[in-house]
């Protein structure tokens, strides 16, 4: 039968210390990826759904070691929040998403923003607003040109700290947006008394939306429920041309998906937007 957690008791299996044999080797590399430069942001253009026209783009790590080639953030994500690496690697991040932005406005001249993905850990940090605002100096990027994503799991603990926060950073013009909505249980009344910009609607209301009368029903609520708030809503995971219609028939702000292209490197992006972008 299969138990619930992990107790004091229970033996390891052959099969398990080699996971945690693993996890260790993957957490020591993990620490020296920073230094090692293995580190990478991809990007993933967010457009207009009605006109296709580029609005933001978002960031999306990657780490790229010699041993274990290109890890997605799903891999090791959660093993930096556990240990805390998700500190200098949220920094990092920050730092790098406002440094590329900003040569993307100065050689393009094109206005759009930069989502940056925030954990709940790294928010949750005392230097976190600190944090953001030297990124943003450092690079002088205007603050209007960077957006944090942070998921409904972070905002379900509603304590002062986290709307102190938001607020504070609301006050500074930097852009804020529910990420995963629709995934996290959590209630609907922090969208009325937190000061966010934009709702993303998880890829797996949109994947379905053809297909399942449920799916489509759940979204178009959600985005009429957005725009009664003042929120502008981003359609996630958008891969065909038939769910871009129905997005756009129901009043969808924004989409992003391997439709319009999958995360790429930095200097893939600057060349998608100089082909995609529309005056
Ligand atoms: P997310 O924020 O929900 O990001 C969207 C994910 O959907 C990305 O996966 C993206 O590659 C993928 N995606 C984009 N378009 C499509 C599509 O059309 N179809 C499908 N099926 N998938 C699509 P990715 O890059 O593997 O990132 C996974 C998660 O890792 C992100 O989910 C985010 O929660 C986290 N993450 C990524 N970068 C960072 C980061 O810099 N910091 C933090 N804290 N978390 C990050
Ligand atoms: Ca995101
Ligand atoms: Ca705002
Ligand atoms: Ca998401």
């Amino acid at each position: 039968a299969k138990s619930k957690g992990k107790s004091a008791y229970q033996r390891f299996s052959p099969e398990m210390k080699e996971n945690s044999h693993e996890r260790i080797q993957i957490e020591s590399r993990l620490r020296r990826a920073l230094e090692l430069d293995e580190l990478q942001l991809y990007y993933q253009p967010i457009v207009e759904a009605k006109t296709g026209r580029v609005v933001g783009t978002e960031a999306l790590i990657r780490w790229n070691n010699p041993a274990m080639g290109i890890v997605s953030p799903d891999k090791f994500i959660p093993l930096a929040e556990e240990t805390g690496l998700i500190i200098p690697i949220g920094n990092w991040v920050l730092q790098t998403a406002c440094r590329d932005m900003k040569r993307w406005q100065e050689e393009t001249g094109i206005d759009f923003l930069v989502a940056v993905n925030v954990s709940p850990r790294q928010f949750r940090d005392a230097s976190f607003v600190r944090t953001v605002l030297d990124a943003l100096k450092t690079n002088e990027l205007e603050p209007k040109h960077l957006e944090l994503e942070i998921t409904e799991r972070l905002i379900l603990d509603d304590s002062i700290e986290t709307s102190d926060i938001l607020r504070t950073l609301d006050k500074h013009g930097v852009r804020l947006s529910v990420d995963d909505f629709g995934t996290g249980y959590s209630a609907l009344g922090y969208l009325k008394s937190y000061p966010f910009d934009t709702l993303k609607i998880d890829k797996s209301f949109v994947q379905d939306v053809i297909n399942e009368a449920e799916d489509a029903a759940l979204v178009t609520a959600i985005i009429t429920m957005a725009h009664s708030l003042g929120l502008e809503v981003i359609a996630e995971g958008v891969e065909e041309q038939e769910q871009l219609v129905f997005l756009r028939e129901h009043n969808c702000d924004c989409a992003q998906g391997y439709l319009f292209s999958k995360p790429v490197t930095a200097s893939e992006f600057k060349l998608w937007l100089t082909e995609n972008h529309k005056r």
